[in-house]
C-alpha cells in the first residue's frame, strides 16, 4: 500500500473532498493562538488533512512543514529535458516567491536532497504522487499545544503524460506540467489533502491546477493562501486530539517503547488522501510501524481507526514480548 494522492485521476472533472477537516479539528483555536492567521487563511488550513499520531490512547492531529533553519535541498530529475527543467525551475521559483521564508537550494541530480523530484515510470494511467515525511520527537506524555515536528524528506513523482477522456495518451502541455509541479510541490511542502476554495493551487480540480500553470506562464505573480497559512504557524502545531482508549493504540505503544529502548529513529509520519503511515527506523535503516487506512473516515469517526502492521513489525514485537 502506498501513501499517494491523485491529481490526474479525474482528468477534467471537478471532484471535491467528501469531508476535508471540519468537525474533527479546531481551526478556531489555532487562529486564536496565531493572531497573524486571518480567517480565510485559517479556513484553508482547516481544509487540509492533518498529520496524525496515534499514541497512548489518543489520536493527535497536527500540522507539519519544513523548518526554516536551513536551506531546503532540492534535486530535479536526472532525465529532465531542457523544457522540463525550465518548467520545474519555474515552479520552484514560484514557491520561493510565495514563501520567501523558505530557501530552496538546488543540488545535482543524484546528490543527497531532502526534496527529490523525479519523473516516474511512463505509465499515463497512473497519477502524480507525493510523499512528505514528518519526523516527530515523541516526548513525555502530556498535552502540549505543539509537537517537536518537521518535514524531513519528500519525494515528488511527476507524470509526463495522462489519459484523456477517451483513454488516449496525451503528453502534458507546458501549463499542465507546470500546474502539476506546483500542486505536487505544495504537498511536498506540507499541505496534505486539498483546499475547497481560495487563491491556492492546492484545489483538487485538475482544471484549477492547469489554470495556475497557465497564469504563471503568462507572467502573473504566484501566491498561495493555503501554504502561506501553513508557514505562518509553527510546525508541529496541534490542531486536535481524539480519544481512542488505551487498547486501540496498544501495539503501537509497545513499538514506541521498544523503539525508544533500541534508539530507533522516528516516528516518521506520512499522510495521503487514503491512508497514513507511521514508522520508526532501526539502526540498520529497516522501517517498522503501521498503516492507518481510510484517514478521512477516521477523522470523522475515530472509532474506525485501524492500525495495520507493516512487514516485519509483528515479528519484531513478538520477539520482544515477555515470555
Ligand atoms: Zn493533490
Amino acid at each position: 500500500m502506498r501513501v499517494q494522492r491523485s491529481l490526474w485521476l479525474a482528468l477534467g472533472a471537478v471532484v471535491w473532498l467528501a469531508c476535508g477537516g471540519g468537525g474533527a479539528w479546531d481551526v478556531a483555536a489555532l487562529a486564536a493562538q496565531n493572531p497573524a492567521l486571518g480567517r480565510e487563511a485559517a479556513r484553508r488550513l482547516g481544509e487540509a488533512t492533518p498529520y496524525l499520531l496515534p499514541l497512548h490512547g489518543q489520536l493527535t492531529l497536527f500540522l507539519c512543514r519544513w523548518r526554516l533553519t536551513d536551506p531546503l535541498l532540492v534535486s530535479l530529475p536526472s532525465d529532465a529535458s531542457p523544457r522540463e527543467r525550465a518548467l520545474l525551475d519555474r515552479a520552484l521559483r514560484a514557491w520561493q516567491q510565495a514563501l520567501p521564508e523558505l530557501r530552496f537550494e538546488q543540488v545535482l541530480a543524484g546528490a543527497p536532497a531532502q526534496l527529490e523530484i523525479r519523473f516516474d515510470a511512463d505509465d499515463p494511467s497512473r497519477t502524480a504522487t507525493t510523499a512528505a515525511e514528518c519526523g516527530v520527537a515523541v516526548g513525555a506524555q502530556g498535552q502540549p499545544a505543539q509537537l517537536d515536528a518537521g518535514l524531513v524528506k519528500a519525494h515528488v513523482a511527476l507524470r509526463r503524460a495522462a489519459l484523456d477522456w477517451r483513454d488516449d495518451v496525451q503528453l502534458l502541455s507546458d501549463e499542465e506540467l507546470l500546474g502539476s509541479a506546483l500542486h505536487e510541490l505544495g504537498h511536498a511542502l506540507g499541505y496534505q489533502g486539498h483546499a475547497r476554495h481560495g487563491l491556492t493551487v492546492m484545489l483538487r480540480s485538475v482544471d484549477d491546477v492547469r489554470r495556475a500553470g497557465r497564469r504563471l506562464l503568462a507572467g502573473a505573480p504566484f501566491a498561495d493562501m493555503a501554504l502561506a497559512a501553513l508557514y505562518s504557524v509553527p510546525s508541529g502545531s496541534v490542531v486536535g486530539r481524539l480519544q481512542l482508549g488505551a487498547a486501540r493504540t496498544g501495539e503501537l505503544d509497545r513499538l514506541a517503547a521498544l523503539a525508544q529502548r533500541g534508539r530507533f529513529a522516528g516516528p516518521y509520519v506520512r499522510v495521503g488522501d487514503e491512508s497514513a503511515r507511521i514508522v520508526w527506523r532501526g539502526p540498520d535503516g529497516a522501517a517498522f510501524g503501521f498503516f492507518l487506512p481510510r484517514v478521512r473516515e477516521v477523522l470523522r469517526e475515530p472509532e474506525r481507526l485501524e492500525l495495520l502492521p507493516t512487514a516485519g513489525t509483528l515479528a519484531l514485537l513478538r520477539s520482544e514480548a515477555p515470555h
